[in-house]
């Protein structure tokens, strides 16, 4: 009859010892040849349980023997490393107790009589523990029965990858800044390989348990911190607000800051708040640079009127003196002649006088309208600023929707969707190495690369499709009626389209990829949370290589 093993995991572990070490006894008896008499059972179950109450002489001699066979013998899984190293440390736990450490000891030597019956047998006994000897091991159970069908052996291989893969994820989250935690992550990954190299023991359990804790602490902190950054971020913005006059270009930006935090902190958010700093800071520097330009310019005015105020005040003096002395001359002239000749030179220079007054006058007038003009820009551009936030529906550059156009047009469709029903799917589209482009040709040649891409997808997609420009180089799709495995293909359709080269420079085809991640969108819930999702699909594609589309 075909002796069948039930899988480890089901048995009471307290029915196992016993039942296990009846049979190491019955082998005993059978390899010993001795009588199966009951003395001769109790005394081989006593040594193989390591009995100390039993003949102890006769049972340490034979537990040394085993123990001096085992080392000498190759095995398998157990290496002679492993074997010397799980001695020392049964020593070392056990000191103490004799009787426990016997029993250990024999257990140990159970574990490596079994090694290199089946490559599985290792991995049960590393996952349960080659020296625990209240949990059952299959390493045991395969020592007494041959191996029969009923074990599964995917058990010990899969909890070894869970434990990698959380201490991994463990890892991962741990910031790496500052030299406690990057300890903290190394000491994670030792414990891990000492997991995989010797199996599972609980002195190296409870050292994994306390770095987890230690790590788990790090990890609370770490949220703690995250929730305080959020309140900061949102006193900041509340507070700028507050502060900046009712009319001003700033007032705009902190609301719409402010807002979009209160939406909640996600990945999406905080960039797009970042994106909404950068772009005023830099607006904000040009327009700066300008009214410091026409302040420059106002004053090199003012010192030129001044000037030629000085000049005329002087030119009108001396004609004023001229007529002084003209008056006297024509009191004591006595001829006709030497009157006309007066008048002349008068008449000659009040013209000369009048013809200086309305040069100088025009040039005033002239550098009067130069100030104005450069007032009146100065005005202007601080217009455009107060303009910049309340953005209006279209991007500039590409001239498709921008971020507004975006939410109104994603107004309508989700109106649309609930009146009909059906499937939204939203896309969020990342150039590739955009960076990289714009260094290398310029950063001309990157805008060109986005109208042309932004043309090309306008004119790929149905005309139901909505494209818009979500940020610097990011592009979001609405494919209404589209279940989200249909929007990955036309996605991913749109990206094999693009290997023609995108646009022409300097007469060189430019290539230009992107990458995407696609995503159904669930009715109640925010643009926001579909884009988060789809910006997590959207950095998996772009892990796994780019030019490519991934579902969130
Ligand atoms: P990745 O493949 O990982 O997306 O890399 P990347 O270089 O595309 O991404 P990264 O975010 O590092 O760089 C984006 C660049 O896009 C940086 C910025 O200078 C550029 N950019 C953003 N807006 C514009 C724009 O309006 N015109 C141009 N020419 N460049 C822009
Ligand atoms: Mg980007
Ligand atoms: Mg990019």
């Amino acid at each position: 009859m075909e002796l069948t093993r039930p899988s480890p995991l089901a048995r009471s572990p307290a029915e196992q010892p016993a039942a296990q070490l009846a049979k190491l006894a019955f082998r005993r008896l059978a390899t010993e040849r001795l009588e199966p008499t009951p003395e001769n059972y109790e005394k081989a179950y006593r040594q193989e349980s390591g009995d100390a109450t039993g003949s102890s002489g006769e049972v340490l001699a034979t537990l040394i023997e085993r123990i001096v066979r085992g080392m000498e013998r190759g095995g398998r899984n157990w290496t002679a490393a492993r074997r010397k190293e799980s001695i020392q440390r049964v020593i070392a736990g056990s000191r103490s107790d004799p009787k426990r450490l016997q029993q250990r000891l024999a257990q140990l030597i159970n574990s490596w009589d079994s090694d290199g019956a089946s490559a599985e047998l290792d991995t049960a006994v590393a996952m349960s523990g080659p020296i625990e000897p209240e949990l059952p091991t299959a390493a045991n159970d395969a020592a007494a029965a041959p191996p029969a069908a009923a074990v599964d052996d995917s058990i010990g291989p899969a909890w070894a990858r869970v434990a990698e893969s959380l201490s991994s994820a463990l890892q991962q989250a741990l910031p790496q800044q500052d030299e406690a935690n990057r300890e903290l992550g190394a000491e994670l990954a030792r414990l891990n390989e000492r997991l995989a190299a010797e199996g599972a023991s609980a002195p190296l359990a409870e050292e994994m348990h306390e770095t987890c804790l230690r790590a788990e602490r790090v990890l609370q902190h770490r949220h703690h911190l995250f929730d305080q950054l959020g309140k900061l971020c949102h006193e900041l913005t509340s507070s700028l607000a507050d502060l900046a006059e009712n009319d001003s270009w700033v007032k705009g930006q902190c609301d719409a800051m402010r807002m979009k935090i209160e939406e909640g902190l996600t990945a999406r958010g905080v960039r797009s708040v970042s994106d909404m700093l950068h772009h005023a800071r830099v607006r904000h520097a040009e327009v700066k640079g300008e009214r410091e330009k026409a302040r420059d310019a106002l004053k090199h005015l003012i010192h030129q009127m001044l000037a030629e105020l000085g000049e005329l005040g002087s030119k009108t003096g001396d004609f004023h003196k001229s007529v002084g002395r003209y008056a006297e001359v024509i009191e004591e002239a006595d001829s006709l002649e030497s009157l006309t000749g007066v008048v002349r030179e008068m008449v000659n220079e009040s013209r000369a006088v009048q013809t200086l007054v309305q040069q100088t006058q025009a040039r005033l007038q002239e550098e009067h309208s130069k100030a104005t003009g450069l007032s009146e820009r100065v005005v202007k551009l601080e217009d455009e600023m107060r303009r910049l936030s309340d953005e209006v529906s279209t991007d500039q550059l590409t001239q498709i929707a921008n971020r507004r156009g975006l939410m109104q047009a994603f107004e309508v469709e989700l109106a649309k969707l609930k009146r009909n029903g059906g499937e939204l799917s939203i896309g969020l589209l990342d150039i590739d190495n955009f960076k990289r482009l714009n260094d290398e040709l310029g950063h001309s040649a990157g805008d060109e690369a986005l109208k042309s891409l932004a043309a090309i997808v306008s004119k790929t997609l149905r005309p139901s499709d909505r494209v818009a420009r979500y940020g610097g180089e990011e592009f979001v799709v609405l494919l209404p009626e589209t279940p989200v495995g249909d929007g990955e293909q036309i996605l991913t359709r749109l990206q094999r389209s693009l290997t023609g080269g995108l646009f022409m420079h300097k007469e060189k085809q430019v290539f230009v990829t992107f990458s995407a991640g696609v995503t159904g969108y669930r009715l109640e819930e925010r643009i926001e949370d579909s884009l988060e999702r789809a910006d997590q699909a959207l950095y998996e594609a772009k892990r796994s290589g780019k030019n490519r589309t991934c579902i969130g």
